[in-house]
């Protein structure tokens, strides 16, 4: 490994040569592809449950929503908090979705334990460290996304801070970072995908949604990450896009999450017969 990488203790391929997997529900993440979907933010019963449907018809795994949201104006919506939490619990209860919300702050991650299934650090939390120590003495699965401005090394220096606290399960995500380009988003770092690969033993998971900011280059990303060898997809699905209070022009209608469902799976399934092919050639 790059000398660049050494000081991984736990999270680097040399000290643990099997893949790490993490079972939530009915999914081992890190074996099984998986998709999480749902809205940026929890809204309204109506909107998670009406959204909640349609992503577990489509074949989601799992449910996303935030419930505490990191806006960029403090006068933007900063989501419904407990209430939130308390739909995601009917939602999960109704349509048997574990879930996955974000926690901002040190002081919430014990209660908020209580409501999910996948703790999420966001973005611009990556180098909170004391959330990072906060969540890695937690017994849940962490998934931590990377800074919009970090680099390979910075972004597994945090997964190893968590994993130093005792909690092994950490499911990392690539949710574009910062260029000068402005068209798009972020720009989705596709390369990262397979370098994870090359040295470390987590998971890693693609966010199609905050990477692009853009419906026409959700599906085209998205298969592109599947081709890239991710670990599964987390995507941004409203049941009625126009109303989001957040993040409006990238969230998918439940039609549009269908026909992405359809080819990402039949991908996926032809990556597998690939892989089982390049498997019996080498
Ligand atoms: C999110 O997934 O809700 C989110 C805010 O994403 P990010 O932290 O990647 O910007
Ligand atoms: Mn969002």
């Amino acid at each position: 490994m790059s000398s660049a990488l050494e000081n991984l203790k736990l999270t680097s391929i040399q000290n643990r040569v099997e893949k790490t997997t993490i079972r939530v529900g009915d999914v081992t993440i890190g074996q099984d592809f998986v998709v999480m979907a749902g809205p940026c933010a929890v809204e309204s019963e109506e909107q998670l449950m009406q959204t909640a449907e349609a992503v577990k018809a489509a074949g989601a795994n799992m449910l996303r929503g935030g419930a505490f949201k990191p806006r960029t104006s403090p006068y933007d919506f900063q989501g419904l908090g407990l209430k939130a939490l308390k739909l995601l619990e009917k939602a999960k209860r109704t349509y048997g979705l574990p879930i996955v919300t974000e926690v901002l702050d040190s002081r919430d991650v014990t209660w908020i334990c209580e409501y999910v299934d996948i703790l999420q650090i966001g973005a611009r939390n990556m180098q909170n460290f004391a959330l990072l120590k906060e969540v890695g003495k937690s017994s849940k699965p962490v998934l931590l996304k990377r800074g919009m401005y970090s680099t390979l090394k910075e972004w597994l220096n945090c997964a190893e801070y968590i994993l130093s606290e005792g909690n092994p399960q950490v499911i990392l995500c690539e949710r574009g970072i910062r260029t000068f380009e402005t068209y798009t988003r972020n720009t989705l770092d596709l390369s990262i995908i397979p370098s994870i690969r090359e040295v470390t033993h987590l998971p890693v998971i693609v966010d199609p949604s905050h990477a692009t900011g853009r419906l026409s280059l959700i599906k085209p990303m998205s298969l592109a990450s599947v081709a890239a060898g991710a670990d599964g997809l987390i995507v941004e699905v409203h049941y009625k896009p126009e109303t989001a209070l957040s993040d409006r022009d990238q969230q998918l209608n439940p039609t549009q999450f269908d026909d992405l469902m359809r080819d990402v799976l039949r991908l996926q399934k032809f990556m597998q017969t690939l892989g089982k092919s390049t498997d019996a050639v080498n």
